[in-house]
């Protein structure tokens, strides 16, 4: 009998449940510790902005920036916002052309389409099959650019985009850069100091901290304004008003630390798994692996399995919890369209799984993700109208 607990969780990308630690460690901010960091009288005001200040350096030793450069926002959906809108409202007379790409997150395309109808020109670049941006388009398009968004490591396929080359070229042409980092962090080493990135979205609930909150780091050397998206007490450098939530930031600021000591080994335990998964995998006829496998975090991996419906893998997986694209998406029936800018196959795009790996996944997690995928696979194949043996 192997040890397993039911139903496993493959789906580390939309979210990550909380660190225990950092848990216990939040608790006391709801009741004893209570006060409002804003409040400039008093002890309990005091005491909540000293523990938010210390979360804040976490933050800033783990990036290696300033701690001054960290902005607290409700998550990455609200720092996109601030990072596409914001800053577009405020140099509205100077930018007029923004550059993306097609696979970016629906925070940063919406925000993006939203622009559209205040006259603002965005080109979204096409990635290559495996997800990759084809960097010699650049030259094409980067004339009177002022501001450019890249997602570090994409949500769906894990691919990671060359963002030393982009914050260069960005550098170079003064072209402002955005990096939507979510899936990143804990996954690649992000150094602020090294990598010239201008505005850098972070969230914490990806990363076994609370939902909730997030932040957004703008570089000082920059000097960039915004305008702000929610009006009110001007915290948070006038940015980003409304009371600050100390147990989440305290929390925050905690997964960070964390983060910093134990990320290492645990990316090299997921990726022995990883590598042990995909090896038994590969066993199974017709699949297809979405995006690049070299360029790409190990906790991902989003597969196609040829004549079946995505969807009626997932329904016979019913004690595995993954996904057929992001957490957004997975409202619509709709195939993914990251996917879909990958690939033109019908088959492909309608058969996407995505597999996310994270801290509470064990080796039996895998053998039995391994076994029920078989046995499906087989079953659901045999009755599909479409595949021919
Ligand atoms: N960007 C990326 C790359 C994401 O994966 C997500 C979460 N799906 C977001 C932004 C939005 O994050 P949040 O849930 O913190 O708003």
């Amino acid at each position: 009998m192997i040890d397993i607990i039911l139903p496993v969780y493959f789906d580390y990308s939309s979210t990550t449940p909380v660190d225990p630690r950092v848990l216990e460690k939040i608790l006391p901010y709801f009741y004893c510790k209570f006060g409002n960091s804003s409040s400039r009288n008093h002890f309990f005001g005091w005491q909540a902005e000293y523990f938010i200040e210390i979360s804040r350096k976490n933050i800033s030793f783990f990036l290696n920036c300033d701690s001054r450069e960290i902005i607290f926002t409700s998550g990455a959906t609200e720092s996109n916002n601030i990072a596409i809108k914001g800053l577009s409202f405020f140099y509205k007379n100077k930018i007029s052309k923004i550059l993306s790409l097609k696979i970016e997150h629906k925070s940063i395309i919406n925000s993006l389409n939203y622009l559209i109808e205040y006259g603002y020109n965005i080109i979204y670049l096409d990635v290559k099959f495996n997800g990759l941006l084809d960097l010699s388009l650049l030259k094409l398009f980067y004339k009177n650019i002022i501001l450019m968004s890249v997602m570090y490591i994409n949500n769906e396929i894990g691919v990671f985009q060359n963002i030393v080359f982009l914050s260069l070229f960005c550098k170079k042409n003064k072209i402002i850069f955005h990096v939507d980092a979510v899936q990143a962090l804990g996954r690649v080493k992000i150094d602020l100091n090294l990598i010239e990135i201008d505005i850098l979205t972070i969230s914490c609930h990806k990363i076994y901290g609370p939902k909730g909150i997030g932040a957004i780091y703008i570089r000082r050397k920059s000097n960039l304004y915004f305008i702000p998206l929610i009006h009110g007490g001007d915290q948070e450098k006038k940015i980003r008003s409304g009371t600050l939530c100390t147990p989440l930031i305290v929390g925050m600021g905690e997964i960070f630390f964390l983060l910093k000591k134990e990320m290492f080994f645990e990316n090299l335990k997921i990726k022995n798994y990883r590598n042990i998964f995909l090896t038994e995998l590969l066993k199974i006829d017709s699949i297809y692996i979405n995006g690049d496998l070299k360029y790409r975090s190990y906790h991902n991996l989003n597969i196609s399995f040829n004549f079946i419906e995505g969807e009626s893998i997932i329904i016979s997986l019913n004690q595995i919890a993954l996904s057929t694209g992001s957490a957004c998406a997975s409202k619509s029936l709709e195939p993914s369209y990251v996917i879909k800018n990958l690939n033109k196959n019908y088959n492909i795009i309608h058969s996407s799984l995505r597999f996310t790996f994270g801290r509470f996944n064990n080796l039996n997690d895998f053998y039995y993700l391994l076994n029920t995928l078989f046995i499906n696979i087989i079953y659901l194949r045999n009755i599909s109208p479409i595949y021919a043996i």
